[in-house]
């Protein structure tokens, strides 16, 4: 059986890994000269958004057979709004250095499959299909999903981050809501180390052309001064898809739509997709089969970002202050309660 993979991010990795385990040679194309994006960041999977999953570096072990690991377990989250800033503790997730270096997510999932990636090609959906068997669409990206008329747009951002250098704790992740900068989106601070970590933005309706204006803001409010030693931007789209096979041709990762739109949350559901992708083309079975899971999480993720969508700041400073309040905060972050989905359910 012939299979391409476009893309060696995440979820072509986690494809090419499970269709060897399965005896299938893959040919991985990567536009890139290696694998993972230049820009080295820090990005969290959060063990709220995956629930009833316990731990989801667990269950990528258990059910996908991929390990991956973390740079640091994230203990504690501190949120802040407008007005009202408080923290939660406990087994919240995990931080993941995402790039090229030798422990990002990228370098490890790399290590662990045979097929050597062909770099510096920019794939064409369109002829592949003609000449594979199957196509696994991992490039990250909206365009060919919307070409084939399987893609709505739901949350569309700009981000702007930074390298900072400071004095951090590696097992705490800071967020902030405040639509003076963000809009309806966020902001957060993931530590690579107890000196420097990573400073993101992520901004609603936003564009290159305005970023920096929001990024200039974001730093004034919040009275920051580390020193920042790498700068950068780039549009981070989250879209609903269905379905998410047409012909020969799945789409797995960002592609698929499996970026989550309340937090822009992705890794997780990049690996699993990718996972499932090859286990539909090696079984013969229908790829939508394996995706409940993961299209609840984005059906939810979905509706409560609508909710957000219409936040104002005091709606923000209500919302931290419920999530952070004592009580609350136990049963929303130290049960295996999925809080996201009765939410979506009420709402
Ligand atoms: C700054 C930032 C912070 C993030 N933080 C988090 C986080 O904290 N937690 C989280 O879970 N997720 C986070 N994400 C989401 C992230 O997108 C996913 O974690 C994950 O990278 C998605 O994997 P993917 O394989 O779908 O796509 P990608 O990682 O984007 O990989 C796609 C690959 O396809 C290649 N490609 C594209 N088109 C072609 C072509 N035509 N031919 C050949 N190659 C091609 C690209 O070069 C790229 O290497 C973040 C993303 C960004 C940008």
């Amino acid at each position: 059986m012939r299979v391409a993979i476009i893309g060696a991010g995440p979820g072509g990795l986690s494809c090419a890994h499970e269709l060897e385990r399965h005896g299938v040679k893959p040919d991985i194309f990567e536009q890139r000269p290696r694998t993972g994006d230049i820009i080295s960041h820090v990005g969290a999977v959060l063990q709220l958004m995956n629930r009833p999953i316990k731990d989801p570096v667990e269950e990528i072990k258990e059910s996908c057979h991929i390990s991956i690991k973390p740079l640091n377990l994230l203990k504690k989250v501190i949120m802040h709004a407008s007005r009202v800033s408080g923290s939660v503790s406990g087994n919240l997730g995990y931080l993941f250095e995402r790039g090229q270096a030798e422990k990002s997510v990228e370098s490890q999932l790399l290590a662990q499959i045979k097929t050597p990636v062909q770099y510096n090609i920019r794939a064409d959906y369109a002829v592949l299909s003609k000449e594979y068997d199957y196509v696994v669409v991992a490039t990250g990206a909206y365009d060919i999903a919307k070409i084939l008329g399987c893609w709505e747009d739901i949350f569309k951002t700009w981000l702007m981050g930074a390298t900072v250098l400071g004095s951090f704790d590696r097992n705490t992740m800071n967020m902030w809501l405040n639509t003076e900068y963000a809009g309806n989106g966020y902001a957060y601070l993931a530590p690579f180390n107890h000196r420097s970590a990573s400073l993101v933005l992520v901004v609603q309706n936003a564009d290159r052309k305005n970023i920096a204006h929001y990024w200039k803001k974001f730093w004034q409010v919040e009275n920051f001064t580390y020193e920042v030693t790498a700068l950068w931007d780039l549009e981070h789209v989250s879209g609903f898809v269905y379905p998410h096979q047409v012909g020969n041709i799945l789409f797995v990762g960002n592609a698929g739509g499996f970026l989550e739109a309340l937090l822009g949350f992705a890794l997780f559901g990049a690996v699993r997709s990718g996972v499932f992708a090859a286990r539909s083309i090696v079984e013969g079975r229908n790829y939508e089969d394996f995706l409940a899971h993961l299209k609840e999480n984005i059906m939810a993720s979905i509706k409560l970002r609508k909710v957000l969508n219409r936040f104002t700041n005091r709606d923000y400073d209500h919302l931290i202050a419920l999530l952070t309040t004592p009580g609350i905060k136990q049963f929303v972050y130290n049960t295996n309660l999925d809080v996201i989905k009765y939410l979506a359910r009420i709402i």
